[in-house]
């Protein structure tokens, strides 16, 4: 998630005793041709769906932010991987109009963040087949288990679309887990002045009768929790980098002069990550500027990650590594955060040393001597669970998932040696490029890449060993 910013926020997250374990349970899941209210998360049971695979969403939004209202059109085009006699959808408030499967109206019911739509007629496994949902309201901010706000937020101007973990169900119905990414078609109109902006590349703009609709098209796979949606007033800049990706950038305009140095050097940031990482695996790159306050932290939505307030390069370069890890190579399930989080904040350190700053060797052992942040509260922090098992939801933006997430990865760097680890990374990033992944696939790549090698201790003591390993 999020990032780096949040050195503060994970520190109070820390402090709070969060009681808000993931509750329900995934019952129901493949009995009698209903698709099931979940996609088997750990920490979020009820997050996604069973028994289908969207491919491609279509959403036909329109939103007036001083009436604080929306209505939308969803078109849901996917695939059945049972028969399926129902299937379930997360959306969450907002008022269901209509359900149609293929065209013929379907009886529908909602349980919580759960739309159960029967179909007329029963879908047959691998069946195609689209759903579309017609539904209005006044979209809802979702409080995580950690107590950050995301899903609708709004904004002095405007408003702020925000989906990690589960906010996007706030204003899209759809199969709300990373295991299942699509493209997506996003049309928004909004009173004319306003703009809106999303995830891809811009795809039109026509203004009739005093609003404005925005159209945009995102050709890649997208993890639901990277869409994106910024409506408000933005100074807007469409430049390329030398290779000819474009590069999309909207700022708040009371962010402008303060973010004009930093989102200069997107390009520059882009070609190095892609010596670094390998090709960019997107079709444009860019960035969203709020104001600070507008939202709690940074987010990498795909193309263009939203920050609140000018970034700092370390921070730009953080977003821009999770286009790779995290955006291209999604994780399986959110007890895999570290995946996105441990690479992302590695791509710091790697920034940093490439550019006369900190060896990420001198960083790691900053921290494991216990001196790397201000507050012994946060120090004592990266030491309190393993990276990969993260105990709760209200931890999986937790700090040792972000910089112990990292020493695993360079415990890796120190094994294999520089020109192994480099390939390592590429070599991760092109392999599940645009799908997904778990840390069980990931200790199995890094043993397959290095046979001689023996990481056991690494694993035990660093991916899931409770506390401080006993030595750097
Ligand atoms: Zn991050």
């Amino acid at each position: 998630m999020r990032s780096y910013l949040l050195r503060s926020r994970t520190v109070a997250a820390a402090l709070l005793t969060v009681v808000l374990a993931a509750c329900g349970s995934g019952s129901g899941t493949g009995s009698g041709g209903f698709g099931g209210p979940g996609a088997g998360d750990p920490y979020f049971p009820k997050a996604g769906n069973g028994g289908y695979d969207v491919t491609h969403y279509g959403l036909d939004l329109a939103h007036d932010p001083r009436a604080h209202h929306l209505t939308g059109t969803a078109t849901i085009t996917a695939r059945a991987t049972r028969d399926l006699s129902a299937l379930n959808l997360d959306l969450k408030g907002l008022d269901v109009e209509s359900v149609t499967v293929d065209g013929v109206t379907a009886r529908w019911s909602r349980d919580g963040q759960e739309l159960t739509v029967r179909p007329r007629g029963a879908l047959d496994r691998d069946a195609r087949f689209r759903v579309v949902v017609r539904y209005s309201g006044a979209p809802e901010t979702v409080t995580d288990p950690d107590g950050s706000e995301e899903g609708w937020l709004r904004t002095a101007d405007g408003a702020l679309a925000l989906g990690q973990p589960t906010g996007s169900m706030a204003w899209f119905p759809g199969n709300h887990h990373p295991s299942d990414k699509a493209t997506y078609g996003i049309a928004v109109t909004v009173p004319e002045g306003l703009r809106a902006v999303s995830n891809g590349e811009p795809a039109g703009e026509e203004t009739k009768g005093g609003r404005t609709t925005y159209r945009w098209r995102v050709g890649e796979p997208m993890a639901s929790y990277l869409a994106t949606l910024a409506i408000g007033r933005y100074e807007v800049d469409r430049t390329r980098t030398a290779d000819g990706l474009p590069v999309f950038t909207a700022v708040d305009p009371s962010q402008a002069a303060v973010s004009r140095a930093v989102l200069a050097r997107i390009p520059e940031v882009v070609a190095w990550a892609e010596r670094t990482f390998g090709p960019y695996p997107f079709s444009s790159a860019g960035a969203v500027v709020e104001r600070p306050g507008d939202a709690g932290y940074a987010l990498e939505t795909q193309n263009r990650p939203v920050f609140p307030g000018a970034p700092d390069t370390g921070l730009l370069v953080h977003e821009i590594a999770h286009q790779w890890y995290g955006n291209s190579v999604t994780p399986r399930t959110w007890r895999d955060m570290w995946l996105n989080e441990g690479f992302a904040t590695y791509a710091q350190w790697l920034w940093q040393e490439d550019h006369g700053g900190d060896t990420a060797q001198r960083t790691f052992d900053s921290l494991y001597a216990g001196g790397y942040f201000p507050d012994a509260a946060t120090n004592a922090a990266l030491w309190s669970f393993p990276p990969a098992d993260p105990p709760d939801a209200a931890h999986i933006s937790a700090t040792p998932v972000y910089w112990r997430g990292a020493m695993v990865l360079h415990k890796i760097r120190q094994t294999v040696g520089d020109d192994a680890f480099a390939a390592l990374l590429r070599g991760w990033a092109q392999e599940h490029r645009h799908g997904t992944a778990d840390t069980a696939g990931f200790t199995a790549y890094v043993e397959k890449t290095a046979p001689g090698k023996d990481f056991r201790a690494i694993w035990a003591e660093w991916l899931h060993g409770e506390g401080r390993p006993g030595s750097p």
